[in-house]
């Protein structure tokens, strides 16, 4: 006998979708090493900007967003800079601005009660067992193991149960650094910044509660030292940086072919980023957690018997548009043909002269 039905590791947006969407006859434990009130503990570091894709999602499961976890101000547009051929233009987007860690612990809200979570616990490994999996966890120092008949790796970037499953799977990956400052910039703004002498993937800033939060995804090796020269590189587009607040570091997974994307097999599952669900060209996400945990959680709750099969096929579309995402970053990051389309003018909304260089 296993003590659970499921066990979901990780409550970002994926883990908390699919824990609020299980049928409540299904015995569900979930394990997430955020603490569930103060600043404390781990947070996600994240741009925080919610695409059409996840505001999309939220219509399908009738969710409002509450305004505790919006940020100010709203912004419908992003600049995107070209530092290579000095041509910035302006793009509309309708993204929702939050604040990323109040929406994660906002999502653990809606969980039912009937799923025993367990905020602050460090999962720490998974052994395979005759008919399921039994799971070793820290919660108040305390080391505990559980059974489960089926594992859901809901664990982001760095996933163990990805790593367990896929030992000799290599994905592309970045680290990710964010840095944190007052934001001093007469009119807030985002940006998309693009230079292959700083990265070959891209970088962004954004303005959310009176800061400005300047990113981007680096290669491992020099990640740090070419965040600094993009720094440098931004200030005649009159960035302004002043006292650094905060810095914030993460792996962040960049798929480059279809296999990256991996849904999991024998009874364990993957779902958002753990899975290689995000998308190329803009890093963005949430949307894909939130798709990939609402099909999982159809698939348990129909008690379907090949489930892992089934969440295969299933995801087969979210995966071709992910692999859509390649080659759209594959334009984007061609200097080439990104200087043509920029230079195009397509869909660029002209500004009063903000950056000098406009
Ligand atoms: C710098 C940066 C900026 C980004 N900006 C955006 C953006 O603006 N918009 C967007 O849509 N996407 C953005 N993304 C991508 C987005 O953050 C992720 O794709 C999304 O968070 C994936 O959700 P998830 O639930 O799969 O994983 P995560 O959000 O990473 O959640 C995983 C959770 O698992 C828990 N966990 C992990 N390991 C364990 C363990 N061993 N035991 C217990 N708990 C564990 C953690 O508490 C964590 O919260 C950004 C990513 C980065 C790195």
């Amino acid at each position: 006998m296993m003590d659970y039905d499921i066990a979901i590791i990780g409550l970002g947006p994926a883990g908390a979708t699919l824990a609020r969407l299980l049928n409540p006859n299904l015995k569900v434990i979930a394990f997430d090493k955020k603490q569930q009130t103060g600043e404390q503990g781990f947070q996600k570091p994240c741009g925080g900007l919610l695409a059409t894709d996840s505001q999309r999602s939220f219509v399908r499961f009738n969710l409002n967003l509450p305004t505790s976890v919006l940020a100010n101000p709203q912004i419908f547009s992003v600049k995107t800079f070209d530092l290579q051929t000095q041509i910035i233009r302006n793009y509309q987007r309708t993204y929702v601005n939050i604040n990323r860690h109040q929406f994660d612990l906002w999502l653990k809200t809606l969980i039912p009660q009937t799923v025993d979570v367990r905020h602050d616990t460090l999962c720490k490994q998974m052994i395979k067992q005759d008919d399921g999996y039994q799971i070793t966890f820290v919660e108040n120092g305390i080391e505990q193991q559980v059974s489960a008949r089926f594992v859901v790796g809901a664990d982001g970037a760095n996933s163990m149960i990805r790593r367990n499953l896929y030992p000799d799977h290599q994905i592309r990956k970045y680290l990710s650094i964010q840095q944190w400052f007052e934001d001093c910039h007469p009119v807030p703004f985002y940006s998309c910044i693009f230079d292959r002498a700083v990265t070959d993937c891209y970088s962004w800033s954004i303005s959310k509660d009176g800061y400005f939060i300047i990113g981007g995804a680096f290669e491992m090796k020099n990640a740090n030292q070419r965040f600094e020269q993009l720094k440098e590189k931004l200030i005649p587009y009159a960035f302004t940086f002043n006292k650094v607040l905060k810095t914030e570091k993460c792996v962040v997974l960049c798929p480059s072919k279809f296999s990256d994307f991996r849904c999991g097999k024998d009874n364990l599952f993957l779902i958002g980023e753990a899975a290689g669900f995000i998308s190329a060209s803009s890093l963005e996400g949430i949307s894909y957690a939130l798709d990939s945990a609402e099909i999982l959680s159809k698939i348990f709750n129909a008690n379907d018997a090949t489930p892992n099969k089934t969440y295969h096929t299933r995801t087969l579309k979210l995966r071709i548009k992910l692999f859509s995402k390649m080659v759209k970053a594959a334009i984007l990051t061609s200097p080439l043909l990104r200087k043509w389309i920029m230079k195009s003018k397509i869909s660029h909304i002209s500004v009063e002269n903000q950056f000098g260089r406009q």
